[in-house]
């Protein structure tokens, strides 16, 4: 007889479009960092849905804002105003020290709206010639999954079958400064980047890539648009990742922690002379500035301040890197990161160092086949930590 586990898995490999190859768990509860599933498992969390979960699962104080808003109103289209989104606008935009902010809903929405803000800001500003636009991105960058997002890949399996791809990219190697400033011309308007790459394997840029990158943008009137989807809301230990090269960019793209890892909320954040661009009917989307998600944000946001947790990711993450590298083991080539945002590259596939770990009742998921990513939930405590390091020591010692 099948577990009520396999039961569900079933049920999702029967039902489900098989465009995800998940570990073979099912999470059916959630507190802080700890996991449980329908048998009553428990596993600590060191994913924290691609860095969503910064706060930590069901964060008492998200959580309540949830339920309060839900017994008040939850949509109403931007054919209306609602009493949430003004709150949520005046604090992304002191967060971000930005003029003006623009809701979504996924990170790759909120990627879009990046690019739309670039060309049209290329055309209404900066006097490029109409359908000339050009934005720059990085080698191995991940920005989603939509037709802009996959059209900015440079990997062929994001992008096989769904040709063809949007025109006007350039695609230069991650932390080459010298292929930025031969791929800037008169038409280009935008460089989109991660100032750290989670998806390509925790991959920090070079020292000095993320400030010489924004001087060259600023001399040659080019948009730096920072994707900080992933990176940014404290996982690397500053509350956004440019932080690192004590850079500000000309735009923020903001999405998962945003909404605390209860409900979907993204966004860009600029300043005038750029989201001044849109106008009504430019831009939009039904769900995006919803009431619901503008309350949890707001608590995310409030979450992330009140509890100094970035200050708690620099710290921690120092710790724990501190311990990985003094595993010694020939297949670990390299322990990196930034916060508790950190890689451990091994020498061959790390799927099955995540199936082991699992085993021993923690959650990982590898990224670009040989490299396993520790990013729990920054909420974590020194105890569960150090419960986590051991473990890992077990696994791969
Ligand atoms: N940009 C970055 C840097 C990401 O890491 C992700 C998701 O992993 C995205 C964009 C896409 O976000 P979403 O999956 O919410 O569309």
């Amino acid at each position: 007889e099948l577990s009520k586990s396999e039961e569900l898995i079933s049920l999702t490999e029967k039902y489900g479009a098989h465009n995800y190859h998940p570990l073979p768990i099912v999470i059916s509860k959630a507190e802080g960092v700890w996991v449980e599933d329908p048998e009553g498992n428990k596993y600590m969390d060191m994913l924290s849905a691609y860095s969503a979960v910064n706060q930590g699962h069901r964060h008492p104080k998200i959580i309540q804002a949830l339920k309060d808003q839900a017994d008040k109103i939850t949509l109403t289209s931007r054919a209306f105003h609602n009493d949430q989104l003004g709150p949520w606008y005046e604090k992304v935009a002191k967060l971000t020290g930005k003029d003006m902010v623009l809701p979504m809903n996924t990170g790759a929405e909120a990627v879009e709206t990046a690019f739309k803000a670039a060309r049209r800001w290329a055309y209404d500003v900066k006097g490029v010639t109409d359908n000339q636009a050009e934005i720059i991105v990085c080698e191995d960058n991940f920005h989603g999954r939509t037709m802009t997002a996959v059209s900015m890949s440079s990997s062929d399996e994001y992008k096989r079958g769904f040709g063809p791809m949007l025109p006007g990219i350039k695609i230069i190697p991650y932390g080459d400064i010298d292929a930025l400033k031969s791929a800037i011309t008169p038409n280009t308007a935008g460089l989109i980047f991660e100032p750290i790459q989670g998806e390509a394997g925790i991959k920090i840029p070079r020292d000095g890539f993320l400030s010489e990158a924004y001087q060259v943008c600023k001399d040659n009137q080019v948009l730096y648009i920072a994707d900080e989807i992933q990176a940014g809301l404290a996982r690397s230990g500053k509350m956004f990742a440019c932080e690192w090269e004590n850079v500000v960019p000309d735009m923020y793209i903001l999405g998962k922690a945003l909404g605390g890892g209860v409900f979907p909320i993204s966004c860009v954040a600029a300043n005038k002379d750029i989201l001044g661009v849109f106008n009504p009917g430019s831009h939009g989307s039904t769900f995006g500035g919803n009431p619901l998600a503008c309350a949890v944000s707001i608590a995310s946001i409030d979450v992330l301040l009140d509890e100094k947790l970035a200050d708690r990711s620099l710290e921690l993450g120092e710790y724990m890197k501190r311990k990985l590298k003094e595993i010694t083991n020939p297949t670990i080539k390299e322990v990196r990161g930034r916060g508790l945002f950190i890689g451990v590259e091994l020498t061959e596939e790390a799927r099955p160092y995540c199936e082991k770990l699992k085993e021993e009742g923690l959650l990982c998921k590898e990224t670009h086949d040989t490299v396993i990513r520790f990013a729990p939930p920054l909420v974590i405590s020194n105890e569960d930590l150090d419960w986590a390091i051991e473990k890992v020591k077990k696994v791969l010692s």
